[in-house]
């Protein structure tokens, strides 16, 4: 068969499982991103985050992440809540009201590999969600998904940034995106002005270690005093930077049944609750049943 029409295909039923969006591009060097986050990781910008300095070839070179892979299977899932937590109430990311989205993606496209291997060829495949170090912005982008909006998060046309990027590396040829998204932030840089924290040193370059999405996950140690108060009643992530962008004003909600907002995130008390069980609701398992279908 055309490797126009398998891949066509294979975008096809990326959709029908439930994506927002499917690209497919090669696994070629990424060499500006690399040479971006080189710089980033110069200039200190990581933090305590010292895992982004490791395995810097296969950032760099997905082919070397899964060995004989030729391809590269983005896709976008979108994550917009129907509903959000009330401003007084504590603050959750709007990616974390659901069940953890790495199995949730890591299922679908678990799902797509079998298609593929039973509808199109015999093939090897390997699905990433923020697991390794696999550049998924970058790969999104050469896959025609978006652009990097001065937040540095992925911006999708139709989906905004509200999505989760998953990747399946797989060791066939497909036909490669072509067309580039042109940069849609123009003169708008409503992310930069609203960040409370001033994280966002210069369009596409952050400091995570002013980031509050950083200091209230990943940071270790104390929070510098200056930046306590800037935090406000945020305990996990932050949203301003996408709260605040157009393209997530007309996104529609998603309806990904393991995504839907569970109660408990909606009603915590900080006085009942620690850190540690705040990660362990946020990182809880989706259920799945005998059809498929989770919650
Ligand atoms: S997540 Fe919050 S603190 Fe971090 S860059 Fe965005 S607005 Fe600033
Ligand atoms: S808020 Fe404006 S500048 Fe920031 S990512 Fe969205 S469109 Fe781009």
């Amino acid at each position: 068969m055309h490797l126009e029409t398998i891949t066509k295909q294979i975008i096809a039923q990326a959709l029908e499982i439930g994506f927002s969006e499917c690209g497919v591009t090669d696994t070629k060097p990424l060499d500006d991103e690399s040479k971006h986050l080189k710089n980033w990781l110069k200039l200190g910008y990581n933090g305590t985050m010292k895992y982004m300095e490791n395995y810097f070839d296969k950032r760099h070179n997905p082919a070397l992440l899964v060995e004989q892979s030729k391809s590269a299977i983005v896709v976008l899932l979108n994550y917009k809540p129907s509903r959000t937590i009330p401003a007084d109430k504590p603050q959750v990311s709007k990616y974390a009201y659901g069940t953890d989205y790495h199995f949730v993606v890591k299922n679908r496209l678990t799902q797509l590999l079998q298609w593929i291997q039973k509808e199109i060829m015999p093939c090897r495949g390997v699905a990433f969600v923020d697991s390794a170090p696999v550049l998924e912005k970058a790969l999104a982008v050469k896959a025609g998904l978006g652009w990097i909006g001065k937040n540095s998060l992925l911006v999708n046309k139709k989906y905004g940034s509200m999505t989760f990027i998953g990747t399946l590396f797989v060791d066939i040829s497909l036909h490669y995106n072509k067309q580039i998204e042109p940069d849609g932030c123009g003169n708008c840089q409503r992310c930069i002005d609203h960040c409370p924290t001033k994280a966002i040193v210069k369009p596409r370059i952050i400091d995570a270690t002013r980031c509050i999405s950083y200091l209230n996950k990943t940071h270790k140690g104390d929070v510098p005093q200056s930046l306590k108060s800037l935090i406000g009643n945020r305990i996990w992530g932050c949203d301003t930077c996408i709260d605040v962008c157009p393209y997530n004003k007309k996104t529609p909600p998603h309806n990904i049944p393991e995504l839907m907002p569970k109660d408990e995130i909606f009603s915590l008390n900080l006085n009942t609750i620690s850190k540690r069980q705040l990660k362990k609701l946020i990182m809880r398992q989706p259920q799945y049943n005998q059809s498929g279908t989770g919650s």
